[in-house]
């Protein structure tokens, strides 16, 4: 049975319907100082189309996302995106074995070719299946995103240490919320969201983030970084680079890794991003470019369309050019049917309620002044022909 309420999406509208004007116009709230789109703007691009991939299990790694960066998938390829930390000319001393990149005690840091910045990281670890050792000495290793901050590895499965070195830490600043570790040998996950701190100017204006999954399990709730994190040392606030290595630690046990993999994220409001809010400077700029887009589309349409769309440009900046000519336009599509009997207008209904629609959020906004040309004569119109009912 098909629903009475089957939900419609407008974009799915527009599509239906390619003869409707753009759907979205003029019906959330419209921009201001630090949104520069209206709500449910259509005018917003569309998400990238990302295909999924699969979870692990403790048999088999999943298969990343589609738009994911591979670092490391057990193949050869991959392994030459590795190098020895101190000597980046040398190939990676850990082994690779059965499709695992294993730490060899003594060998040095890993660290990737390759170097990114803020980014969601996924890797699977497994700390030696035989426990050897206690507190830190057990199943030690760590994630060094930008080759600074460490997200530990390290075996807690029943291995009491100082929380702030948990596995799932930020080392030396914050204790994983939970201890969700299965047991030695077996593959713990890490779903990890980095954020770099951001600086202008010497000033730090937006802190650096991590956000940890382990198993599944939320540890790390965007917890600020403070500097880089260290051993003992208490770190301080510094600018990072724009990109860093992903480094591994060598911390004297052979723990091994798979499945890893990151996809970089967009830039945040303070880097200049376009996100849900922007500074005042660039929501105005990002309204001006949208008004301008649509003036350019605008300028190749003609009536009715054209008008709506100089319109819909009035939502982004109050252009004066853009609003005599939105005066004149108006002016001209009302006069072609003005002067019609009342029994010549039925045709003309959906454009007029559409047209009413726009003008009536322009004015209601104060994007279009009480005294536009169309408001009162569109408005006595509508209620003369009983459209509104
Ligand atoms: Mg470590």
């Amino acid at each position: 049975m098909r629903s009475k309420f089957l939900p419609v999406s407008l974009a799915a509208l527009a599509a239906a319907s390619p003869s409707v004007f753009a759907d979205g116009a003029f019906y959330g709230d419209p921009p201001d100082a630090i949104h520069p789109w209206t709500i449910h703007d259509m005018n917003r691009a569309q998400p990238a189309r990302v295909e999924p991939g699969s979870f692990s299990t403790q048999e088999q790694p999943g298969k990343p996302p589609s738009d994911a960066i591979i670092l490391f998938d057990g193949s050869p390829a991959s392994v030459e995106k590795w190098a020895a930390d101190k000597n980046p000319l040398e190939p990676t001393k850990w082994i690779v074995k059965d499709g695992t990149l294993q730490c060899v005690p003594g060998a040095g840091y890993t660290k990737t070719r390759e170097e990114f910045g803020d980014c969601q990281l996924h890797l699977e670890w497994s700390a030696p299946a035989k426990p050897e050792g206690s507190s830190q000495g057990r199943g030690n290793s760590g994630v060094f995103l930008m080759g600074q901050v460490e997200v530990q590895v390290l075996d807690n499965f029943n291995n009491p240490t100082y929380a702030d070195g948990f596995a799932g830490s930020v080392y030396g600043i914050n204790p994983p919320m939970a201890n969700p570790l299965v047991a030695p040998g077996q593959w713990q996950i890490y779903d990890i969201i980095f954020r770099r701190p951001v600086f202008k100017d010497g000033k730090e204006i937006e802190s650096g983030y991590l956000t940890v999954f382990l198993n599944g399990v939320l540890v790390q709730d965007h917890t600020a970084l403070e500097g880089g994190g260290g051993h003992m040392g208490r770190s301080k606030s510094h600018p990072f680079p724009e990109k860093g290595p992903l480094k591994l630690q060598d911390h004297g046990n052979p723990v091994r890794y798979r499945n890893i993999w990151y996809r970089p994220l967009p830039k945040r409001a303070s880097e200049g991003g376009d996100t849900s809010t922007m500074s005042p400077e660039a929501t105005a700029a990002k309204r001006k470019q949208i008004a301008t887009s649509i003036r350019d589309a605008a300028a190749k349409q003609q009536g009715k369309e054209q008008l709506l769309h100089f319109m819909e440009s009035l939502t982004y900046e109050a252009d004066p050019a853009t609003i005599t000519k939105v005066t004149d336009l108006a002016t001209a599509w009302h006069a072609s049917f003005k002067d019609l009997a009342p029994d010549k207008l039925a045709d003309k209904k959906g454009d007029v309620l559409q047209v009413n629609k726009a003008v009536q959020y322009l004015v209601r906004f104060k994007m279009l002044p009480d005294s536009f040309v169309l408001n009162a004569p569109l408005k006595k119109l509508i209620t003369d022909l009983g459209w509104d009912k």
